[in-house]
């Protein structure tokens, strides 16, 4: 018998009808002799209706009151589903997650786990009960609700296995589990079989946001091994583990997109100490969240300093700097919308050569412009421009040797 955390994300619990496909599959691995813990997202929109709720009656609401708001989502499904397996013969129980021992610290909206005390879980799991918890949401020590961030029902799942060392944790979703590409752009796109926790945290943050990046660094932290797959068919997932030595012989595992991104120079920067501390102090303030930064060596006493951001921050960027515009130190503010970031990703570059030189010449055949690049251990990452990106992607998917061969159409002679 083993002990299965199984989590369904908002588009699996999205409908009625989808609410009771989940717990016929749930009713299946019971069936099969498991003990299951079942974690469910809030059906998918709700979380964002509420929100929406919330800025109808408030300017300002604040964070707890919104915690307290949000925290409904998951609390629906919990009880639909429990109703939904009850009527099917299977004794299950729902529980919040403060009912289930989630623990957190006092930072509302994002708040961190603190520890999970799993004594009622096991209890309910003892008596022969399906344990429903809902994700993304605790308490602190004080009996306040908060919740995980957006995307925080995976990091329940994951905290979950962990903190109860569950056989095997299942994140099931809408899609089949991580693909060399979105298959939506790249068609010969394949599934992967297995991934590492490193590659797949830059994936996440490199476009492919299959699950809550916060929640894969946990998985790291504490060794949990996880598969990401479908909750519409029966397909086996992906594996998201720690490397392995044979993981290492694939150069590149996977390539990524992430659009609407803005391009920002800031030019006439003085090339002394403290300079890039006041401006990117400046935007930090105004929580810009900038990515990929480059400065070039200055000629003159003073550079230019480029970095990449989302596109709906763009308009900020301007109006924060102004003020230092024209002053000892920055001159002018430059931003390009209209541009993308791809990256390659892979374990393997550590140990292999020529992965950049590879990456800039399938994107020279291609006749797309380099605008910038940026290099991690594991990750190789460009700026271009957007409307080349899907190209792009393609020329680097291909070049890497990740493109699906087609499957035989009759079998290899003997
Ligand atoms: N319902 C929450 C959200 O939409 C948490 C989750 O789905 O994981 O962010
Ligand atoms: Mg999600």
């Amino acid at each position: 018998m083993a002990l299965i955390v199984q989590k369904y994300g908002g588009t699996s619990v999205g409908s009625t009808e989808r609410i009771v496909n989940v717990a016929r599959r749930v009713a299946a691995f019971r069936a099969a002799g498991n003990q299951l813990i079942v974690v469910v997202s809030a059906m998918s929109g709700v979380t964002d209706s509420l929100l929406k709720l919330a800025r109808e009656v408030s300017r300002e609401p604040t964070d707890r009151e919104l915690d307290v708001l949000l925290a409904t989502g998951e609390q629906t499904t919990i009880a639909l589903l429990a109703m939904a397996l009850h009527d099917i013969g299977v004794p299950a129980v729902s529980l919040t997650g403060a009912q289930a021992g989630i623990v957190t610290d006092g930072v509302h909206t994002r708040a961190k786990i603190s520890n999970i005390t799993p004594h009622a879980v096991r209890s309910f799991l003892d008596r022969g009960d399906v344990v429903i918890i809902a994700g993304f949401q605790g308490q602190t020590m004080e009996g306040q609700i908060t919740t995980l961030g957006r995307g925080g029902s995976d990091l329940t799942a994951i905290a979950m296995a962990a903190a109860i060392r569950a056989d095997l944790c299942q994140i099931f979703t809408d899609v089949d589990g991580v693909f060399t590409a979105d298959p939506r752009a790249v068609p010969a796109a394949r599934k992967l079989e297995e991934i590492s926790y490193d590659e797949m945290l830059e994936m996440a943050s490199s476009g492919s946001k299959v699950m809550q990046a916060r929640s894969v660094e946990f998985a790291k932290k504490f060794g949990v091994v996880f598969e990401v797959r479908s909750s519409f068919n029966d397909n086996p997932g992906t594996l998201v583990k720690q490397e392995t030595a044979s993981m290492e012989q694939v150069v590149v595992r996977g390539v990524s997109l992430e659009k609407s991104q803005a391009k920002v120079t800031i030019a006439g920067v003085p090339d002394k100490p403290g300079v890039a501390a006041a401006l990117f102090t400046t935007l930090a303030n105004a929580n810009l969240n900038v990515d990929m930064i480059v400065q070039n060596v200055s000629l003159q006493g003073t550079t230019d300093i480029t970095f990449t951001l989302h596109r709906d921050d763009a308009g900020k960027v301007r109006k924060v700097l102004e003020p230092v515009l024209g002053t000892s130190i920055a001159q002018d503010v430059i931003i390009r919308e209209g541009v993308a970031k791809l990256s390659v990703v892979g374990i393997g570059m550590r140990s292999h050569s020529g992965v950049a030189a590879n990456l800039f010449g399938a994107l020279f055949e291609a006749g797309i412009n380099i605008q910038m690049i940026s290099t991690s251990e594991i990750k190789i990452a460009v700026v271009i421009d957007e409307s080349r990106a899907t190209d792009a992607m393609k020329a680097a998917h291909a070049r890497f040797g990740l493109d699906a061969t087609p499957a035989p159409t009759s079998p290899p002679d003997a």
